[in-house]
């Protein structure tokens, strides 16, 4: 399963949720690959791969110079890979708009990537070229939502992308799920917006919420994801629960993923 992880809104758990939910999913014995697409490089910092080390990255893959297999690096977690990002990044979206199949440049380069189970790919906070690469490539979206009073806002903008993504360019692609990010269960107002959310949304929603937790936060800054950070805290039992449930829905799904993800 090539999964995106998208929300065009900053801050929302992106990163936090592809690096927790690649290393739960790596922990009991999956082959996984994290993709850095987004400039910032929190996903290959929090991941614990330092900006030295970082020689190919996605925007070598993008730009065609270096394929998957070359610009992976494996992590602390066995089983668990990343294609770092670098500031380098930034510049993609701009060179590549005269570029032939701008679009297709990241689906282009999984078609050839080694083995895994399931790639994650951490997108930028913008409906920009990177992120639509990435909805190019995946088969389903998770979508992070942070309960606060506007969560909803832009989540019609983000599905509407997803949809014409799926009409024109991917018609493999559609929204594996919502989920709760920063949940407060003290907070009524938090509450609330869960409530809204899935009244809105329906099955849609993952039952499984992320509660804030400030392990989650600590981790990244020691380079380890918060499952090896604290495994106990209530940040990484949630990230398990997610992982459980992300694989109860894709196996109830109707269609087979091909053999090469
Ligand atoms: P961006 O749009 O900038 O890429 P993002 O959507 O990837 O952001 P994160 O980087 O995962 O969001 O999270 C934003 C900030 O909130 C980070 O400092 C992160 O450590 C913190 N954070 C994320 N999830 C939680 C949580 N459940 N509890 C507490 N802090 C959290
Ligand atoms: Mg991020």
């Amino acid at each position: 399963m090539i999964l995106a992880l998208a929300n065009q809104k900053g801050g929302v758990g992106k990163t936090t949720t592809t690096v927790n939910l690649a290393t739960a999913l790596a922990a009991i014995g999956l082959r996984v690959l994290v993709i850095d697409s987004d400039p910032q490089g929190n996903a290959s910092t929090g991941l614990g791969i330092d900006r030295k080390s970082r020689s190919s990255s996605t925007y070598e893959v993008l730009l065609g110079s270096a394929g998957i297999a070359d610009a992976m690096v494996p992590t602390a977690i066995e089983g668990l890979f990343v294609v770092p990002s670098t500031a380098a990044l930034s510049g993609a979206e701009i060179e590549l708009v005269d570029v032939e199949r701008r679009s297709h440049r990241l689906a282009a380069a999984l078609t050839e990537a080694p083995a895994f189970d399931h790639i994650l790919i951490d997108c930028p906070p913008s409906l920009g070229l990177l992120t639509l690469n990435a909805l190019v490539a995946a088969d389903r979206v998770l979508v992070p939502l942070q309960a606060e009073f506007f969560a909803l806002e832009g989540l019609s903008q983000l599905l509407g992308t997803i949809e014409r993504v799926r009409a024109g360019l991917n018609p493999a692609l559609s929204l594996l799920g919502i989920v709760l990010t920063m949940v407060d269960r003290r907070n009524r107002l938090s509450e609330n917006v869960a409530e809204d959310v899935r009244a809105v949304m329906g099955a849609k929603v993952f039952e499984t919420t992320i509660p804030r937790n400030v392990r989650l936060s600590e981790a990244p800054s020691h380079g380890l994801p918060a499952l090896l950070y604290d495994s106990r805290c209530a940040g990484s039992e949630a990230y398990i629960a997610l992982a459980r449930e992300f694989l109860q829905r894709i196996q109830s799904l109707p269609q087979v993923t091909p053999a090469n993800v």
